[in-house]
């Protein structure tokens, strides 16, 4: 039957109501999409910034931005796979949703990154305390797949009173208190500070003039800090410590940088730098004192570095190159490089030893300090923080540990060292406990590497050992090692054997 005029139009204007119908869909689609989280259903990144824009631009009272970042996620990831880890966000996601308050936005800005946004907070101390609620629900143990996880959390927060931040201040002062939440450990609240912008800001320079000291080339150094026989300051080996000489801030500390370099992955390209460093150094006192000094040379590795699969290769091609003896070359990690993935960690040491190359527990007593490490860990040598040296008296507690110390090594074959002795009675006490081999200020502070060369002809630190008339350009620094140095005849006619300086 023909259309009339009226059907035609009929059907043409419900062909357009449709169209729009589902236009509008479409758009509420996209919008939803461009505003949300499809793994929680949350708010996204988008959402959060408009709804704080509003909220700051409305004049309301008081409000606390809250940034949540789970800790150790990655761990989940890793070792669980994302399936878990996906359902884990969507758990904390719900968590957060139900226990913020109405009004309240909870958004998830990215990986395992929330933020809520707290309307009228009040005070600090009323921030806090909504806070501490939302983390106690947090961190609540989750059962997924039959699996009992533990989940943990850090927080940075800011409060703003409208119309005296804006939405990017505020983010990134609350950026600013995370990171400093994350890096007093896990579980931790922390409060925005304007310090700690200027500490930020600080880093972020430093992170800058350290991609330049890399390239510049002579702004990094290294220094060697003797590790000597207790009972004779016969010289064992030598530690290598980074030395960073800023431009226009003169040196600045390894306590400082090395963290720094760690928090920006520069630590693989400079701890790299650093074992070539080392190592031809080690080759060239090889050639320096060629009836063979038995000089071992300890590096310290991070944590990221354990991470990068090319510092295998790298150990291997550096013995290759300089032909020093493997066991010469001591690597030493501390126990919080081994937290991060124990697995893979374990899987490159045992690769490094089996090249003959040996194993340092660097500042055992402190951190961590798991025993059970000693059991899995293909150590060889303990190297007793200094805290404990400095603690250390006569009788006491100090004093049956370190000699449960110098027991546990003797049994595990693992050879110990006590760092930082300073003062002749420490010396004694550490002696009298068994330990055999110091390094430590009372010996000598770290130094070039013509300075140590220096102290390698003489082999021993202590005046017993020196000539009468020493050598003007003698190191500075080098501490007096009073009486002891009880003349070692064979490092004493090593040394007599060499050209007098
Ligand atoms: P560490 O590996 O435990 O090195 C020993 C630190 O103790 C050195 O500090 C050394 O100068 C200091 N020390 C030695 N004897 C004494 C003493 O008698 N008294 C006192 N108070 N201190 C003493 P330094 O050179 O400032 O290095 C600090 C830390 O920075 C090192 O601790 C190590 O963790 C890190 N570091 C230094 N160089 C490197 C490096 O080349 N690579 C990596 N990854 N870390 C490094
Ligand atoms: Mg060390
Ligand atoms: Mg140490």
């Amino acid at each position: 039957m023909p259309l009339t005029g009226s059907d035609e139009f009929a059907q043409m204007s419900s062909a357009m109501v449709y169209a729009r119908d589902r236009l509008t869909a479409l758009l509420g689609e996209l919008r939803y999409q461009a505003t949300h989280d499809e793994l929680t259903a949350l708010g996204n990144r988008a959402q959060f910034i408009e709804k704080l824009t509003e909220a700051l631009a409305e004049g309301e009272p008081p409000l606390a931005v809250v940034l949540v970042d789970l800790d150790g996620f990655k761990d989940v990831n890793d070792s669980f796979g994302h399936e878990i880890g996906d359902r884990l966000l969507r758990t904390v996601g719900a968590r957060l949703h139900r226990a913020a308050g109405r009004g309240d936005v909870v958004c998830r800005l990215a990986g395992d990154e929330f933020a809520v946004l707290l309307q009228d907070v009040g005070t600090q101390a009323e921030a806090r305390q909504r806070i501490d609620a939302l983390m106690t629900n947090v961190a609540r143990n989750v059962d997924i797949r039959g699996r009992n996880l533990h989940v943990a959390a850090s927080a940075g927060f800011a409060l703003a009173a409208p119309g005296t931040a804006t939405v990017v201040e505020l983010m990134r002062d609350v950026d600013v208190a995370l990171n400093a939440a994350k890096a007093a450990g896990k579980g931790a609240v922390t409060a925005f500070e304007p310090a700690m912008r200027e500490a930020t800001q600080e880093r972020t320079e430093l992170s800058g003039d350290l991609v330049t000291a890399l390239t510049a080339g002579d702004q990094m150094s290294l220094a060697y800090q003797p590790i000597v026989d207790i009972a004779s300051g016969r010289i064992l080996g030598v530690e290598a410590l980074v030395r960073w000489q800023h431009p226009t801030r003169g040196p600045i500390s390894p306590v400082v940088f090395i963290p720094l370099a760690e928090a920006t992955g520069l630590i693989v390209p400079l701890g790299r730098w650093i074992l070539g460093e080392a190592v031809r150094q080690l080759a060239a006192w090889r050639t320096e004192f060629p009836d063979g000094y038995p000089l071992t040379l300890d590096v310290n590795i991070s944590a990221e570095q354990l991470e990068d699969p090319a510092l295998v290769g790298e150990v291997l091609s550096l013995i290759d190159e300089t032909g020093i003896d493997p066991g010469r070359l001591v690597l030493e990690i501390t126990e919080s490089a081994l937290v991060q993935d124990l697995d893979a960690a374990l899987r490159r040491l045992r690769q490094i030893k089996a090249m003959g190359v040996r194993l340092a527990l660097d500042d055992f007593g402190t951190g961590y300090s798991s025993l059970s490490y000693l059991k899995t860990l293909p150590v060889d040598i303990l190297k007793i923080d200094r805290s404990f040296v400095v603690d250390l008296e006569d009788d006491g507690p100090g004093a049956a540990m370190m000699k449960g110390i110098v027991e546990l090594g003797a049994g595990l074959g693992i050879e110990l060292i006590c760092e930082g002795v300073e003062t002749v009675e420490q010396r004694r006490r550490i002696a009298s406990a068994g330990c055999r081999m110091g390094q430590g200020f009372l010996w000598a502070t770290p130094q070039t590497a013509p300075a140590i060369s220096e102290m390698l002809r003489w082999g021993v630190l202590g005046p017993a050992d020196r000539p009468a008339d020493r050598p003007a350009d003698r190191p500075a620094d080098v501490k007096e090692l009073p009486s002891s140095a009880a003349a070692l005849p064979a490092q004493r006619s090593r040394a007599e054997d060499r050209e007098t300086p």
